[in-house]
C-alpha cells in the first residue's frame, strides 16, 4: 500500500508483472528498462527478461521497451512484446494523439504513468482506454531542473507502482548503472529519480477521460485522389502532414535576440539548417539570425552547447507558442 496526495495506491501482489515503456528515441527508455530488469532479475533473482524494439532511428522516432519478471521465479518462456501490460509508461505526452496504439492492451489492471505537467485526472485517452490508476510527472521540467536524463526522473515516478521491486533497490541499481557516469552526472541522476518518486501524482482512472475521439479528429483523410505512394508512412512525425510532435523529446532551442550577435556557430552544427538569416549590412558579419524553423527541429540542442553567449536556452516544447512553432514569421522575413 503506498500514498501519495491523498490518493492511495492499493497494488495487490502480483506472480508476474509486465512493462512496457513507450518513448522517443533518445529519451532513455531502453536504460530505464535495463535498470528495472537488472533490479528485478540480478538484484532480487526473480526470472525475467528485457528487450528493446527501436523505429527507423535509434533518435527522434518510437521505441518501446518490454520488462516482466515473476517474482514467484517460474521460467519465463515468451520473449515476445508485452501486450497487456500491467504498467504502460509513456515518456512523451504527444504520443497519447500522436501514436494512440501505444495504448493497445491497457486494461482495468493495467497502470498508466505519463510524462506530462498537468494531473493525472486531466489527462485524456483515446475512447475505449480505461486504465486502473493513472499518474503523471513533469518529468522535462524535473530533468532540465536538475540536469539529468528523462529516464532517471520516469524510474523515480514508477516505484509507487512496482511494489515488487521497491524504492530502496531501485536507487541502489540506479546507483550503480550511473557509475559509467561523472561523479556529477551520477548524483544528478540520483537526484533527478529521487525527485521523479517524490513529485508523481497519482490519481484513480475517471471513467470520462476516455474523451479523445480519432476519428472526428482533423486528419487528411485519404481516398483514391490524394492516397499517398507505396512505402509512405502517413502518420505524425511525417513530413507529409508536417506534424513534428513526435520527433522532439519535449525541448527545443529558444532563441532571446537581444543577446544573440550573429556569429553564426549555431548555424555551424545544426545539423538540419533551422537557423533562418537575413541579409543585414548593419550586422556585424553582414548578416542577421531571424530565428528558427522548427519545423525541421529535432531538439538535438547541439547548437545551445556552442553559443557562446547563451542566446540559446532549453526550452520545454510547451512554452514555445505557436506563432513561433509555425512557419508564418518567415513569410515577414522575405
Ligand atoms: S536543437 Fe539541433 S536541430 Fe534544433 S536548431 Fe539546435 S542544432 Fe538544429
Ligand atoms: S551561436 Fe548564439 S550568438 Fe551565435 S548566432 Fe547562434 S544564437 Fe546567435
Amino acid at each position: 500500500m503506498w500514498f501519495f496526495g491523498r490518493e492511495q495506491i492499493e497494488i495487490p501482489s502480483r506472480d508476474r508483472v509486465e512493462i512496457r515503456l513507450e518513448a522517443i528515441g533518445g529519451q532513455g527508455a531502453n536504460s530505464a528498462g535495463k535498470i528495472l530488469a537488472e533490479v528485478a532479475i540480478l538484484e532480487k533473482k526473480f526470472t525475467g527478461n528485457h528487450f528493446s524494439s527501436f523505429g527507423s532511428e535509434k533518435r527522434g522516432t518510437p521505441v518501446k521497451s518490454f520488462v516482466r519478471f515473476s517474482t514467484s521465479r517460474k521460467p519465463i518462456r515468451s520473449a515476445s512484446f508485452i501486450r497487456t501490460p500491467n504498467l504502460l509508461v509513456v515518456f512523451h505526452e504527444y504520443m497519447i494523439e500522436s501514436h494512440p496504439e501505444i495504448f493497445s492492451g491497457v486494461g482495468i489492471e493495467t497502470d498508466v504513468l505519463i510524462n506530462s505537467a498537468k494531473s493525472p485526472n486531466e489527462l485524456l485517452f483515446p475512447k475505449g482506454v480505461h486504465p486502473r490508476w493513472v499518474g503523471s510527472i513533469d518529468g522535462n521540467k524535473i530533468a532540465h531542473g536538475q540536469n539529468c536524463g528523462l529516464n532517471s526522473v520516469m524510474l523515480g515516478a514508477m516505484i509507487p507502482f512496482l511494489p515488487e521491486l521497491g524504492k530502496e533497490s531501485i536507487e541502489e541499481v540506479g546507483g550503480r548503472y550511473f557509475v559509467k557516469l561523472s561523479e556529477a552526472e551520477r548524483q544528478a541522476n540520483l537526484s533527478g529519480l529521487k525527485k521523479g518518486y517524490q513529485g508523481v501524482r497519482v490519481k484513480t482512472a475517471l471513467p470520462h477521460q476516455d474523451r479523445i475521439n480519432l476519428e472526428e479528429q482533423d486528419q487528411v483523410r485519404l481516398g483514391y485522389e490524394n492516397a499517398p505512394f507505396g512505402g509512405v508512412i502517413v502518420n505524425p512525425g511525417n513530413t507529409a502532414l508536417k506534424s513534428h510532435e513526435a520527433s522532439r523529446k519535449g525541448f527545443a532551442p529558444k532563441l532571446d535576440k537581444e543577446v544573440c550577435f550573429n556569429c553564426g556557430m549555431c548555424d555551424q552544427v545544426c545539423p538540419d539548417f533551422c537557423f533562418v538569416w537575413k541579409i543585414n549590412p548593419a550586422s556585424r558579419f553582414g548578416a542577421e539570425l531571424v530565428g528558427l524553423d522548427y519545423q525541421y527541429c529535432k531538439g538535438c540542442q547541439k547548437c545551445i552547447q556552442v553559443c557562446p553567449v547563451q542566446a540559446l536556452t532549453l526550452t520545454a516544447e510547451n512554452e514555445i507558442t505557436e506563432l513561433e512553432r509555425s512557419t508564418s514569421w518567415l513569410e515577414n522575413q522575405k
